[in-house]
């Protein structure tokens, strides 16, 4: 019966439950972590289920797939709940997403994983746009994997510097997706390296990247490693909602 859904409320509960006994036990102030819930391929009511079992303005939403943004923002905009693009942003797609985005109460980009995808948006977001100046941050490619999106650790300081430069835009940290691995050593010297890179930026100097002190890292299997290493937001999905239909 391990497989019966539970209800959201009490899945998110759970969820809550496995952030604060970390930040318990780690010795971090609750209030310095978020909760996002990733809701690719949940509906809309699903999603507003989930985000009126906690208090107001206590979850973001991330979505993935720009379509999936466009299609349910209109369904949740009544809700001004911050919203977060996890996914790959294709240059094609930025006009859409901008629009569906702008939606809802606030908005951050977390996958900039280049200079040519900032410039875009710096130049698409708009003056007078409700989303300027736009958060965003850094995707980071931790494990080093071919077929990981983000950039490199040793690219990623330069590319935040020259992010936070463009105008209409606010870096606010970084993200990454970590090995889908069950060493406990592997996935927290992964997330580590996203601190380390994080650090490096805040500690530079420039007026800036001072405030890009985001680190958006651990989902269902790892969030307690993540918190452990720092995570301010951590992005779960199928612990809230039970397994994607495959
Ligand atoms: C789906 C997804 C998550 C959440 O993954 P779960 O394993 O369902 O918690 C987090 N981050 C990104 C970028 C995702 O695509």
């Amino acid at each position: 019966m391990l497989s019966m859904p539970a209800t959201v409320a009490h899945a998110l509960a759970r969820v809550q439950e496995r952030i604060d006994d970390t930040c318990h036990a780690v010795g971090r102030d609750r209030a310095t972590v978020r909760l996002l819930l990733a809701t690719k391929t949940r509906s809309a009511d699903v999603v507003r289920e989930a985000l009126r079992s906690a208090p107001a303005g206590a979850l973001l939403i991330g979505e993935n797939r720009v379509q999936e943004l466009v299609e349910k923002a209109p369904a949740l905009a009544d809700l001004q709940v911050t919203a977060h693009l996890i996914g790959p942003l294709q240059s094609n797609k930025i006009n859409h997403a901008l629009r569906a985005l702008a939606l809802h109460g606030h908005a951050c980009v977390e996958t900039i994983d280049s200079l040519e995808l900032a410039a875009k948006l710096s130049a698409r977001v708009g003056a007078g746009s409700p989303l300027v100046p736009l958060d965003v941050m850094i995707q980071v490619n931790v494990s080093g994997e071919e077929s990981k999106a983000g950039v490199a650790p040793d690219r990623a300081v330069d590319l935040a510097h020259e992010v936070a430069d463009l105008p209409g835009l606010a870096l606010q940290g970084f993200m990454t997706i970590a090995s889908p691995t069950l060493d406990e050593r592997v996935a927290r010297a992964e997330f580590e390296l996203l601190r380390s890179v994080r650090d490096r930026v805040t500690g530079s100097g420039a007026a800036a990247t001072a405030l890009a002190q985001e680190l958006s890292m651990g989902m269902s299997r790892d969030l307690e490693w993540a918190v452990a290493e720092g995570a301010t937001i951590v992005r779960v999905g199928s612990a809230v909602f039970g397994a994607r239909p495959s």
